[in-house]
């Protein structure tokens, strides 16, 4: 037996003794999973707050942009509650370090935008950038982990090289230090512009409540390109 096989044999039966003392817990009620289940039991999963405005052609979310960004379609997958599952979730995904409940979810998403074939002609999943800063402190960027899991279940590629945040810093001596703060926080740009022509883009970020960065997004995704643009959300606060 080599080495690495020993050590695993070992470690094996070592890692399934913890699952059985300490089972991982459902991320939104806190009971023991059981195997088949990931990150949400079932329960708390069938009690998922859906809009289903994948199936509603000028839903809400789709009426807050109008004569702001033309998309295709807007839709988001939950209701975002103040103190519910929804708000759970979001709460580990962003500050938990719990990235794979933005994959799961984002799966689970997926399978149903799939099934009812909503999201056929999209070209590229664009998840939202983090501020390059923010995205080292947390350790991953959340919209990506989401966009993840739809490419996951769609087979849609997820790409992050097209849309960034940030600013170069030489156009920002003159400003106050507010202003450049806000400047750095806000400004997205496009990378590769000649890929993007003639595609259909989705958008993707965790949630939406004023919209004014998915705006922000889309006027960079926009600007200089042909693209067609859909935007999709885990939760829309409305
Ligand atoms: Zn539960």
């Amino acid at each position: 037996m080599g080495k690495n096989k020993l050590i695993d044999f070992i470690l094996r039966p070592a890692d399934d003794l913890l699952n059985l003392f300490f089972p991982e817990a459902c991320v939104t009620c806190g009971t023991s999973l059981l195997n088949q289940e990931k990150v949400i039991c079932t329960i708390c999963r069938f009690k998922l707050p859906k809009t289903n405005f994948h199936k509603w052609e000028g839903n809400p979310m789709e009426k807050h942009f109008w004569g702001r960004v033309n998309f295709e379609r807007a839709i988001a997958y939950l209701y975002f509650g103040k103190e519910t599952r929804v708000q759970e979730l979001l709460h580990n995904l962003k500050y938990k370090g719990r990235d794979d409940v933005g994959t799961y979810i984002g799966e689970l998403y997926g399978s149903d935008l799939k099934r009812d074939s909503v999201v056929s002609n999209v070209d590229f999943i664009i998840p939202v950038p983090l501020h390059p800063s923010r995205e080292r402190f947390r350790g991953y960027n959340q919209a990506y982990m989401i966009g993840k899991g739809i490419s996951d279940a769609t087979g849609i590629p997820v790409r992050k090289d097209f849309l960034y945040r940030g600013a170069a810093s030489t156009t920002q001596t003159k400003k106050t230090r507010f202003e450049r703060w806000k400047n750095v926080e806000e400004i997205f740009y496009t990378e590769k512009k000649e890929q993007l022509n003639g595609k259909h883009l989705l958008l993707v970020d965790d949630v939406m409540t004023t919209g004014s960065t998915i705006e922000a997004c889309s006027r960079a995704l926009l600007n200089g390109t042909k693209v067609k643009l859909s935007v999709a959300t885990i939760a829309v606060a409305m």
